[in-house]
């Protein structure tokens, strides 16, 4: 299981907002647990993150 990719959960990315599905580029100084979706105000989440694929897989 050793498929190297260059997807880390470092710098860049995009946060995701799981209630409308807006993307925004994440900032590095601002994790996407604590920003703000800008268009209806839900917390967002790290694309690709566990928690980001919690949220889609409950959706299902
Ligand atoms: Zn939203």
């Amino acid at each position: 299981m050793a498929i190297e990719r260059k997807h880390q959960m470092g710098a860049g990315g995009y946060c995701v907002c799981p209630k409308c599905g807006r993307r925004e580029v994440h900032q590095s100084s601002v994790r996407c647990i604590e920003q703000k979706c800008p268009a209806c105000g839900s917390t967002m989440v790290r694309e690709g993150s566990e928690h980001h694929q919690k949220i889609t897989a409950k959706k299902g």
